[in-house]
C-alpha cells in the first residue's frame, strides 16, 4: 500500500491520544488490517483497550474548556483547513479506502469528495450557531437561549464508509465545539488514522480529536459509561446500535444512531424504466450492496415487472467484479467470507422458496492465494416474495430481488412491512402519487426518480429501528448542541 501513496505519512500504524501517536500498552497485542480483494496484510495495528480509550476520553475533556472558547470563526479556518488538506491528499486517501474497504477507486473518490463536502458544509454552518431572545412573560425579566456545544463526543463509525461516517460525525461536533474520541472499525482504521493526520496538519489542536480502535466491546463500553462522555454517535448494525443504546441510556448518554436498513425501491406502471432500471443498478450494487440505503427489495408493477427485470438483468451482467484497485472494476469485493456466506444464504433460501435466477446468484470464482474469496457474483432474482429472509433482513451485497404488485395501497403496505425506516426510493411521473406515496412510505429519507439522493445538505437519518438523529445539513450541527435557558431579572 506504501509504495502506491504520494505523501506516505498519511499513513499510520498507531492510534492517536492527546497529540501523540501511541500504541497505548504493549501487553494488549496486535491486530491486522487486511485487503479484502486480496487477503493481503496492510497493516498490524496496536488493540487498544480500556485504559486507552480513557486516556483519549481525558485528553478530549481537559481540551474542551479551551476549544469551544474558540471563536466560530476560528474553529470555522481549522475545518476549511481540513477540507483543503483532504482534498489535497484525495487520490491518496482514495486508494488508502478502497485497500481497506474494497469499494472500487471511483467510489472511494466519491466517498472523500463527499466527506471533504461534509467538513466544509460544518466549517460554514459554524458560525450560524444562534440562540434567541425570547418574548419575556414579565416586563422586569428578559429570556434568552444560548447554544452551546454539549461536551465530549465519542463517535463510532462502521466499515463500509470508513472515511465519510468518520466526517460526518467529527464534522459538527468539532464546528459545535464538542472535542472527539473516534472508534472506527477495525476492518478498516488507516482512513480514521490518515484523516488525524490531516486534522493535525490543518492545525486542530492536541487533544481535539483522538482516534481509538482495537477492543471494539471495551472501547464502546467506555465511552457509554464514562461520566466525562457526553453523546454517542454511532453508526452500524442494529443490535450493537441497540445494545450500545441501553448502556448509554443508564448514564443519560444523548445518543445519535444510524443503523440497518431494508429499503424498498417501487417502479409504477407510469415509470420511465430507462431512469428506473439504472436506479436499481446503481442503488442496490453500490459498495456492492453494503450500505444502509442501498435498494434491498425492488418491487414492480405487475404490467411492467418482465420488462425492468430484463433491463435490469443485462445492465447488471455488463458490470465487472474485481479488485477495487482495478481501474475496470465496477463491483469490488465483500468485506469478509462471512459477508459472501450471509448473501449465499440468502439466495439459497430464496430459490428453495421459489425465486427464479436471472443472473448471478452465486460466489465467484475469484479467489487469491491468501483467502477462500470474497467476491460475490451480482444477481437478480425474480418472482422474490415475502415469506423470503431476503424481504425481512438486510442482506448487505449484490443482490436485487423483484417483487410483483398490482394496487399503490399494496406496495406502500409492503414497503412498510419492516422494523426498518432509513431510505426508500420510487420511479413516477404522476404528481399526485409522488405526494401521496412519499408521504406514506414510513422512512426518514425518500428519493423519488433519484437515487443518489445523500449530500451534506440533506439530513440524513432514519426513523424505526434505522435510528434516532439527523446527520449532514443544517439539522445535524443541531445534535450536537444544548439549548441554555438563561432568565435575566432587571429588578
Ligand atoms: P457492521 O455490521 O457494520 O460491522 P457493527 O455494529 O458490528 O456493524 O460495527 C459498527 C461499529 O461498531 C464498528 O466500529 C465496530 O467495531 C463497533 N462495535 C462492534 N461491537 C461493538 C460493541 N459491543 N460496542 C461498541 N461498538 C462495537
Amino acid at each position: 500500500l506504501l509504495s502506491r501513496l504520494k505523501d506516505k505519512s498519511i499513513l499510520h500504524t498507531s492510534g492517536w491520544i492527546s497529540g501523540e501517536w501511541t500504541h497505548g500498552s504493549s501487553k494488549n497485542g496486535t491486530f491486522e488490517v487486511q485487503n479484502p480483494a486480496t487477503g493481503t496484510l496492510l497493516a498490524t495495528m496496536p488493540l487498544m483497550k480500556v485504559n486507552e480509550t480513557r486516556a483519549a476520553i481525558a485528553a478530549a475533556d481537559s481540551v474542551f474548556p479551551e476549544w469551544r472558547r474558540h471563536t466560530a470563526k476560528e474553529r470555522s479556518n481549522i475545518l476549511k483547513r481540513w477540507q483543503t488538506e483532504i482534498l489535497a491528499h484525495a487520490e491518496d486517501l482514495a486508494t488508502i479506502l478502497t485497500s481497506e474497504g474494497g469499494k472500487p477507486l471511483a467510489e472511494a473518490r466519491a466517498e472523500i469528495a463527499s466527506g471533504a463536502a461534509s467538513v466544509e458544509w460544518m466549517a460554514e454552518e459554524c458560525r450560524r450557531v444562534e440562540g434567541d431572545v425570547l418574548q419575556s412573560t414579565g416586563s422586569d425579566r428578559r429570556m434568552l437561549t444560548l447554544k452551546q456545544p454539549v461536551g465530549v463526543v465519542g463517535a463510532i463509525t462502521p466499515w463500509n464508509f470508513p472515511f465519510s461516517m468518520i466526517t460526518r460525525k467529527v464534522a459538527p461536533a468539532l464546528a459545535a465545539g464538542c472535542t472527539v474520541v473516534i472508534k472506527p472499525a477495525e476492518l478498516t482504521p488507516l482512513s480514521a488514522v490518515a484523516l488525524a493526520e490531516l486534522a493535525e496538519r490543518a492545525g486542530l489542536p492536541d487533544g481535539v480529536l483522538n482516534v481509538v480502535f482495537g477492543d471494539a466491546p471495551a472501547i464502546g463500553h467506555e465511552l457509554a459509561t464514562n461520566i466525562d462522555v457526553r453523546k454517542i454517535g454511532f453508526t452500524g448494525s442494529t443490535s450493537v446500535g441497540k445494545a450500545l443504546a441501553a448502556t448509554a441510556a443508564g448514564h443519560v448518554k444523548r445518543i445519535s444512531l444510524e443503523l440497518g436498513g431494508n429499503a424498498p425501491l417501487i417502479v409504477f406502471d407510469d415509470a420511465d424504466l430507462e431512469l428506473a432500471s439504472a436506479g436499481v443498478v446503481a442503488s442496490a450494487l453500490r459498495n456492492a450492496g453494503q450500505t444502509c440505503v442501498c435498494a434491498n427489495r425492488v418491487f414492480v408493477h405487475e404490467s411492467v415487472h418482465d420488462k425492468l427485470a430484463d433491463m435490469v438483468a443485462s445492465r447488471v451482467q455488463k458490470l465487472r467484479l474485481g479488485d477495487g484497485l482495478s481501474p475496470d472494476t465496477n463491483i469490488g469485493p465483500l468485506i469478509s467470507e462471512a459477508a459472501v456466506a450471509k448473501v449465499t444464504a440468502h439466495v439459497d433460501d430464496a430459490v428453495a422458496k421459489g425465486a427464479k435466477v436471472l443472473v448471478g446468484g452465486k460466489k465467484a470464482s475469484l479467489a487469491s492465494p491468501l483467502s477462500n474469496g470474497t467476491f460475490f457474483e451480482p444477481t437478480v432474482l425474480g418472482d422474490a416474495t415475502i415469506d423470503m429472509r431476503l424481504f425481512k433482513e438486510e442482506t448487505f451485497g449484490p443482490l436485487i430481488p423483484f417483487f410483483k404488485f398490482g394496487s399503490t395501497s399494496e406496495v406502500v403496505q409492503l414497503a412498510n412491512n419492516t422494523e426498518y425506516g432509513l431510505a426508500a426510493y420510487f420511479f413516477t411521473k404522476d404528481l399526485a402519487k409522488a405526494w401521496r406515496t412519499a408521504e406514506d412510505l414510513e422512512y426518514g429519507m425518500v428519493g423519488i426518480n433519484d437515487v443518489a439522493i445523500t449530500n451534506e445538505a440533506a439530513p440524513f437519518g432514519g426513523v424505526k429501528q434505522s435510528g434516532l438523529g439527523r446527520e449532514q445539513s443544517k439539522y445535524g450541527i443541531q445534535e450536537f448542541l444544548d439549548i441554555k435557558y438563561v432568565c435575566m431579572g432587571l429588578g
